[in-house]
């Protein structure tokens, strides 16, 4: 396009998200934020009391610029190579807030400490001393939540119960994590009252490993089919992907 050699787009990624996918995007989250206000009162819970997580993985960085517009604030990846390079492109929004929720690998450690505000997937203790020993200082600990494993099946990320107290008791010792929570992922299922066991099962796994020092209020739980399930049961976090951007545009995801 430029011949003398100027600097041209190499991706789609530098391109800010048309306008349609800006209004698109903003009635999506307006969409969502709905539900969660009407799943909040229908639980008798103050309006407010759960957080939004849009996950952006999959998705260009001018999605997350037009969800940005929209006044979202928090948002999840799953695949670090393409979380640092959307980061990059948007280093000009300072207050996003950077949620690693997908599988942690131990020679990734030292990046997702430096380059994120959370992680929702720590169930591994090798994983938790890394990432504690490698948060760069002069950054406030990084806030963790540890993915519980309740379906029993061997093959799914995630600590069983049983596992959670002594884990908790070995992450005392290290200070630049903060154990927030506990989070899950079940597997989808369409009733209602099917949706809540797994969830109702995570709280009161927290309720029975919380202490006053280390209170986990956090419960990351709760989908785009299952988010009112998640919120009856007590969910503070809600992670939704293709409910506020729709498919992922990029392969392998
Ligand atoms: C992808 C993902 C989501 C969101 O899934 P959608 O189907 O896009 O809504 C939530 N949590 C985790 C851990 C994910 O990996």
């Amino acid at each position: 396009m430029t011949p003398g050699g100027g600097i041209v787009p190499t991706t789609q990624d530098d391109a800010p998200a048309p306008p349609e996918a800006e209004g698109v995007i903003a009635a999506r989250i307006e969409q969502v934020r709905a539900r969660i206000r009407a799943a909040e009162q229908d639980a008798g819970r103050p309006s407010g009391d759960v957080a939004l997580l849009a996950v952006s993985k999959g998705q260009d960085a001018g999605m997350i610029r037009a969800a940005h517009a929209a006044g979202q604030r928090a948002f999840g990846e799953s695949y670090l190579q393409e979380a640092l390079d959307k980061q990059r492109r948007l280093a000009d929004l300072a207050d996003i807030e950077w949620h690693f929720v997908g599988r942690i690998q131990a020679n990734k450690t030292r990046s997702i400490a430096a380059s994120f505000d959370w992680v929702h997937s720590l169930c591994d203790l090798r994983h938790a001393t890394r990432l504690n020993d490698q948060r760069p200082a002069g950054r406030p600990p990084l806030q963790a939540c540890l993915q519980i494993n309740l379906s029993g099946e061997s093959s799914k990320a995630g600590l069983e119960p049983a596992q959670v107290a002594e884990f908790l008791a070995a992450c005392r010792a290290l200070p630049r994590l903060r154990i927030r929570g506990l989070m899950t992922l079940p597997a989808p299922t369409d009733s209602f009252a099917t949706q809540r066991i797994p969830f109702l099962a995570l709280r009161r796994l927290r309720d029975g490993v919380a202490t006053p020092a280390s209170p986990l209020d956090v419960l990351s739980m709760g989908m785009s089919d299952d988010l009112e399930a998640a919120i009856a049961e007590g969910a503070t976090i809600v992670r939704l992907g293709t409910a506020i951007f729709g498919d992922r545009t990029r392969p392998g995801h």
